[in-house]
């Protein structure tokens, strides 16, 4: 079939929840993606931050091929080893105390929301508390995940969605304060912003929310989602900072392709919280997904992959502040390790387009920025590869622009 044909069939069958890109993609190798007509992408989104380790990494391979032929699922009824195993890795790169598997990172926050009712329900022999979120913020689209989701024109349709929340100002701890009753039980925020047009959280703020949450027995979850698992040069981006959250949400490159998330919280918040009954799911922590984060644990540490990113994102940041200062187009780059955002004042919609058409897959976040979210084995000269690409692309748009 050719290429337009599968997309018109798509078109009929898939509901129309998103305006894809005209590429049907078919396989990958490294950080190279092939469409079905064989063209080569250069991958700078893996999937949204989800392909750390690249494609066609074979040791990673394996092991979910030997899981799935050994044991695909189970349920939680049981134990299984493979999800033991995952538990132990995940929370000793965290120093976390417990963690519960789900299949999104949506699930991760509805796990986490929940865990900071019961604890402050258990708490105060009564429910009714309050969560305080952020504006801009992402935590995706269920109904729960949405509420904290600072955007208006994702929330609308769908309200009244969960009562309780406040938004604060990120980066503001004035306004997070404001917010403050004694029905508080959670300040859920991203370490990094990301689809909000990433926005890494300042240190004062991050460490004054934590002192805050300290002082009045509040939760601070900290989303994780996006940020976590290596991106930002730490396993965990709040490891940058002197904090550390009561609740942790993490997907995306958790499982490096294997649908998985997990909400981690300390045993104080355990103790007080989910208990059984309270929670639970089909799928989540089965036998092939806890091989899946098993083998992404172990391939991190054998490959370094901290210090590697620690090694090549300065590079990506120097090349990328090159290209800010030579055009007036691009204001501003901001962002930590290899999850980059830079600002434009061309549309960044067509920007992506256009890098497709030059073999580059770039993603954007907010309105005017350009996300840089590569898989995390990038080397320089993927990077160099990447600017020449998006600076060609930059350049048409631009021109395109003029002439309109
Ligand atoms: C992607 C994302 C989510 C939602 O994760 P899904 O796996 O799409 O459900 C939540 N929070 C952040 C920060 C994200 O980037």
């Amino acid at each position: 079939m050719e290429k337009q044909e599968y997309i018109n069939i798509a078109e009929q069958e898939l509901l129309h929840t998103y305006n894809r890109f005209p590429v049907v993609l078919d396989h990958g190798k490294g950080v190279y993606l092939y469409d079905t007509d064989g063209k080569e992408y250069l991958d700078f989104a893996a999937g949204i931050a989800v392909c750390a380790l690249g494609y066609g990494n074979e040791e990673y391979g394996n092991s979910l091929k030997e899981q799935v032929d050994k044991l695909l699922h189970t349920s939680n009824l049981y134990y299984n080893t493979p999800v033991i195993e995952a538990a132990q890795k995940a929370l000793k790169s965290s120093g976390m105390d417990r963690i519960f598997f789900t299949n999104s990172g949506t699930e991760a926050i509805e796990g986490a929301i929940k865990a900071a009712k019961k604890y402050a329900y258990t708490r105060d022999g009564h429910a009714g508390h309050e969560v305080i979120a952020m504006e801009h913020s992402f935590h995706g689209r269920s109904i729960g995940a949405l509420s904290v989701t600072g955007n208006a024109h994702y929330q609308e349709p769908f309200e009244p969605l969960m009562p309780g929340v406040k938004f604060a100002k990120y980066n503001d701890l004035d306004s997070v304060k404001a917010l403050i009753t004694d029905k508080t039980c959670a300040i859920i925020m991203e370490t990094v912003q990301g689809e909000g047009g990433i926005y890494p959280a300042q240190s004062e703020f991050i460490e004054g929310v934590r002192a805050l949450c300290d002082e009045k027995d509040i939760l601070l979850i900290l989303d994780e989602v996006q940020c976590g698992m290596g991106r930002t040069g730490k396993m965990f981006a709040w490891q940058h900072y002197g904090v550390k959250p009561d609740i942790m949400c993490c997907a995306k490159a958790l499982g490096c392709g294997v649908p998985v998330g997990a909400f981690f919280m300390t045993q104080r918040v355990a103790d007080k919280s989910l208990a059984p009954g309270d929670h639970g799911t089909t799928y989540g922590g089965n036998p092939l997904v806890g091989a899946a984060v098993s083998a992404v644990f172990d391939l991190f540490e054998k490959n370094r992959i901290l210090e590697h990113v620690n090694t090549v994102a300065p590079y990506l940041e120097k090349k990328l502040d090159e290209l800010v200062a030579k055009y007036d187009f691009l204001t501003a780059r901001r962002g930590k390790g290899l999850m980059q955002g830079v600002v434009s004042t061309l549309p960044v919609g067509k920007i992506s387009a256009k890098a497709l058409e030059h073999g580059l897959i770039v993603i954007t976040a907010g309105s005017d920025v350009l996300r840089f979210v590569p898989p995390l084995v990038i080397e320089e000269k993927h990077v160099d590869e990447m600017i020449e690409k998006l600076e060609a692309s930059l350049l048409e748009v631009a021109k395109e622009q003029k002439q309109q």
